[in-house]
């Protein structure tokens, strides 16, 4: 492939000056960088430090990983949201165990035969751990290249996409390339943002948004799609010293994580609804704060009240749980809170 000029001395001591010190940066294994480049997908660097911290401290390699029952990993990624990440994680680390002796292979063609590993996290594994020569594309790397190179098309499309990709890569040197490589992902971070900082940015000379006054107009991404919005009675239903739960069914959103019994109805169809869902006697005892919780493309408000009942009996697809447990079972993050107001108000269920 044939590269093409590009400011790199200015980006790496840029990098290497300007760099966050983050404990998956310096020497990382290829397994440090599988498993921070996966929680860094959806969620913020300073979030993830403390998950990445637990996470080596409790699967410190990939058999370590394999080994674990599937819901103690998404207990440890509780929080990070986008459990399908971890359930991906768990599935591969099988992977890597049984077809490389619990090693993670340095060629492009075995990794992509691994189900959940895409390009970006592809191509971080081989540029930080292995050294290689290669493009690692997130949406920061996106804007600063749509913008670098004046790319005025939709970045939203996968023609527009795959031409950064391929600059990104024909851009790259021979010496240390994977510090360009980390660099323009940390200068997307860290400069190159939504607004972005032109007069502290390495790249300003050679950036064509920037020398044409278009880098608030670049990249140029099609209208996302729109949120709904939904309201949910969530009813926390407990009895002697068991909650009422279920673990949500595979294949789905929430899939192996458990959640209160919940409804899309308004306040004033709760009565019906629970006469008829769960029809055994049972006292109203307060309202519980409100929360609410973002996934994929819904926003759920979570209108949470607990109940009493009086007597238990079975309910179909749901489990009675003591309290006790309770607190070492991966919630969803919405019904994660509600669990956590209730404990700091009702210490004495779970004690
Ligand atoms: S000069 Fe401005 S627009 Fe261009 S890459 Fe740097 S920060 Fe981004």
């Amino acid at each position: 492939m044939q590269k093409i000029p590009f400011e790199v001395i200015p980006l790496k001591q840029w990098f290497l000056r300007h760099k966050r010190d983050f404990p998956w940066r310096g020497e990382p294994t290829p397994y440090e960088v599988w498993i921070s480049e996966v929680m860094l997908q959806q969620t913020q660097a300073t979030v993830v430090i403390d998950y990445f911290h637990r996470w080596m401290d409790r699967f410190p390699h990939l058999h370590a990983l394999a080994e674990a029952r599937l819901e103690e990993v998404l207990k440890m990624w509780e929080g990070l949201g986008y459990y399908s990440r971890a359930r991906r994680l768990h599935a591969a680390a099988h992977y890597f165990v049984m077809h490389h002796q619990g090693q993670i292979p340095n060629q492009r063609t075995e990794l992509e035969k691994v189900a959940g590993l895409g390009p970006y996290t592809i191509g971080a594994i081989l540029s930080f751990a292995f050294h290689q020569r290669t493009a690692a594309v997130d949406g920061n790397v996106l804007r600063v290249l749509a913008r670098y190179f004046g790319i005025a098309e939709d970045s939203s499309t996968s023609k527009v996409r795959q031409h950064i990709a391929q600059l990104a890569e024909r851009l790259l040197p021979e010496e240390e390339p994977w510090l360009i490589t980390e660099g323009l992902i940390e200068l997307g971070a860290l400069v190159c943002t939504r607004v972005p900082q032109c007069l502290q940015c390495p790249l300003k000379n050679g950036c064509i948004a920037h020398q044409t006054g278009q880098e608030l107009e670049l990249p140029i991404k099609k209208q996302a799609a729109k949120v709904t919005e939904l309201n949910r009675q969530v009813m926390v239903i407990h009895a002697e010293d068991e909650v009422l739960v279920r673990k949500g069914t595979a294949g789905r959103v929430m899939a192996d994580l458990y959640e209160f019994p919940y409804a899309e109805i308004r306040s004033d169809e709760l009565i019906l609804y629970m006469d008829t869902q769960f029809p055994f006697p049972r006292i109203f005892e307060k309202h519980l704060r409100p929360q609410t919780h973002s996934f994929t493309r819904y926003k759920a408000r979570l209108i949470p009240s607990l109940w009493k009942a009086l007597e238990k009996r079975p309910v179909e697809s749901y489990d009675w749980m003591p309290w006790k447990k309770i607190r070492q079972l991966p919630f969803s993050a919405g019904h994660r809170r509600i669990l956590t107001s209730l404990i700091e108000e009702h210490a004495h269920f779970t004690h």
